[in-house]
Order: structure tokens, then sequence, then C-alpha cells
């Protein structure tokens, strides 16, 4: 670590292994010692360092003095008809992003966002239409799961999943290490089947997360032809479909997963009969399942939201031709919680 000891540490911006590790060589404590410190703050939440029980008197002083626990204020939590929440989070430079809370049957899914803003351009998503500001740190990303805990009370959040604003493959070191803080049995402990990366497909970045991070992946794919899906997702232009399932495959084998395939049905645009037996064609022989979405419109967007007759005619033609295939309905549109819906706050706006 390239610190003195001079310097407090947030603990937050840490994996189990990184709070075992500064104990062990920072603060000359036995190995094991930081991990229990990591199973009391992520796993039983706890973040007051007096409450850590079974860790001897000196140990806690030694903490408070060389490390401290950071955290985040939900500025405005906006509530859908159908139990969605929209959380508006302020970060410590005044930037701002958004999380959703979205309960189902015997679940509760945490949506986090990785970056204020994104760089990535898709045409069709507000996020992208503002540009990146800059990335989040781990332990922005660790605060968002706190700061939510505190106002669900006793309910556990289920599923953790990175799909608010950014590109999570774009701020990969960080987001490296979140997800192995929500995934380590001395972090939070969650089953990776309960934690999903989404990306819009950075190629070389899905090869090298699937020997690196312990999680599911979901891309946004959109578009069968590079010509559209270059005009929709500018990623496409540096990283083509071939590439991508390239990709992707390599993903499928090295892993073992199943990889969800996002496709959002933009009236006129990609939903006929012919976009959907290219997509067939694409993830041929691809282990995958397909979340059929319909755009949600935002102010000042060039695309409209076809009817849901069109999205289950385009459905079951996958249906039949045995893709496991599912219509998603889009949670809290109401209040701009769905979907390509979040935004980023710019801490001069
Ligand atoms: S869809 Fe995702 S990757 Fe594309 S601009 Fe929006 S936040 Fe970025």
């Amino acid at each position: 670590m390239d610190r003195t000891l001079n310097e407090s540490i947030d603990l937050k911006s840490l994996t189990p292994e990184g709070i075992d590790r500064f104990c062990t060589e920072e603060l000359g404590q036995k190995p094991c010692q930081g991990t229990r410190v990591a199973v009391w703050l992520y796993r039983k939440q706890v973040e007051d360092f007096d409450a850590m029980e079974d860790l001897n008197r000196p140990f806690r002083e030694q903490l408070k003095r060389h490390s401290f626990l950071s955290s985040l204020a939900i500025e405005k939590q906006s509530a859908s008809e159908d139990g969605t929440s929209k959380l508006l989070y302020r970060l410590g430079d005044g930037n701002t992003v958004e999380g959703v809370l979205i309960p189902g049957p015997n679940r509760l899914t945490l949506c986090v966002s990785s970056q204020v803003g994104c760089a990535s351009g898709c045409g069709f998503c507000l996020t992208g239409s503002e540009g990146l500001v800059r990335n989040l740190a781990v332990s922005e990303m660790v605060n968002q799961f706190f700061a939510a805990l505190k106002i669900i009370g006793d309910q556990p959040i289920t599923n953790i999943v990175l799909m608010g604003t950014g590109e999570p493959l774009s701020n990969y070191a960080a987001v490296k290490s979140f997800v192995e803080i929500v995934t380590d049995r001395n972090g939070m402990g969650y089953s990776p089947k309960k934690v999903t990366l989404s990306t819009c497909g950075i190629a070389p970045m899905i090869e090298r997360m699937a020997g690196e991070m312990e999680a599911s992946l979901a891309v946004s794919l959109h578009a069968t032809t590079d010509e559209l899906r270059n005009r929709l997702m500018p990623v496409n232009k540096t990283y083509p479909i071939a590439r991508l399932m390239e990709a992707l495959r390599l993903y499928c084998d090295k892993t073992g997963r199943t990889v969800t395939i996002e496709y959002m049905l933009m009236k006129g645009i990609n939903d006929s009969n012919e976009d959907a037996k290219r997509l067939m064609e694409l993830l041929r022989n691809l282990p995958c399942m397909i979340n059929i979405l319909l755009f949600n419109p935002f102010p000042g967007c060039a695309y409209e939201r076809p009817d849901e007759q069109r999205a289950f005619v385009f459905r079951d033609m996958l249906l039949l031709n045995n893709f496991v295939t599912v219509v998603r309905n889009s949670r809290g549109r109401d209040v701009h919680a769905a979907c390509g819906q979040l935004r980023a706050g710019r801490s001069d706006q």
C-alpha cells in the first residue's frame, strides 16, 4: 500500500482480502484479524468499530486512528406506483448518481451506478446523452448499498445489478473490487448468480472479466446489423457485432455460465420479424436467455415505444425456435427509474 500510517484509509474502498492485508501489513495484526473486520463490515453491515465485539480494544482503537468508514446520503427518494423506488445519491464532490430499488416476489433488487454519466453515448439512453463526468470509486458503489439498506428496514437486498448510470466495464478496476466485496464469503457473500453486470459490449473487457469476475453477465445488443447498431450504440464501431459474439462465446466457454441478451424494441427501428430472424441467427448455439424490453422514451429522444402486441409477436417467434425469451416489464416508468431513464447530475448543474 502506497501510504504512510498517518493517512487514514476508507475501509469501504478495500476488498475483504485488502482489509486483512491492511491490518497485518500496516497495523501489525495477526493474519485473519482483518478478515473479522471485513465480516463485521460487509456481512453484518456494522459501521461502528466499537460494535465489532470480538475485536480487542487496542485493535479497535488502532482502526479508529488509522481508518474510517465513509457514507453516502440519499438526497431524494421517488416512489413509483408499482413499488419501485428511485434513489438520488449525493456524492462527496457534489455530483449525484441515481439508483433503483426494485421489489418482486421474494426478491428485492438494487440497481447500482458505476460512473457519474457515461461516455458510451447510446442514442436511446438519457445518461448517454449527457456524457461522462467521472468514474465512481469502490467506496461510492459500496455506499449505494449501505445507504439503500438504511431505508428498507429489515427487508434484505437479494439481488444486485450494475445497471445504473455508467458502463461498468469502463471502470473495470473499481467494479472488479466491488464485485469481489459483494460476492466474497468474507464480504457480503452473494452468489454470483445474484449479481449481474450489464455492459454495452466492450468485447476485450468481457473476455477479461470471464477469468477475473464472479458475476453474471448481461449484454445490451438492441440491433442485429452493424449498420443499425453503429447508429444506436457507438461502441459497435469499435467492437462490431461479430467481435462481440466472439467475446460472448469465449465468456460462456470459459465460465460455463449463460449470458443474458438485452434487446430493447424501438418502434419501426429494430422490431420487425426480419430483426427477430437475424437475432436468432446471431444467437444460435450461444448459451443465452433473451430479455425483450420496450423502449422508455424521455424528452427529446428520437425513438418511440412499440405497442405490447408487437413485443409478444417478436417474443413468440423466438420461443417457437427454442430460445428462452421473456418480455420484461419496465418498472418505475412514472418516476423515470426505468432502463435508459436514469441520469447523472454534475456538481455544476
Ligand atoms: S445504455 Fe448504459 S452504456 Fe449506453 S449510454 Fe446508457 S449508461 Fe452508458
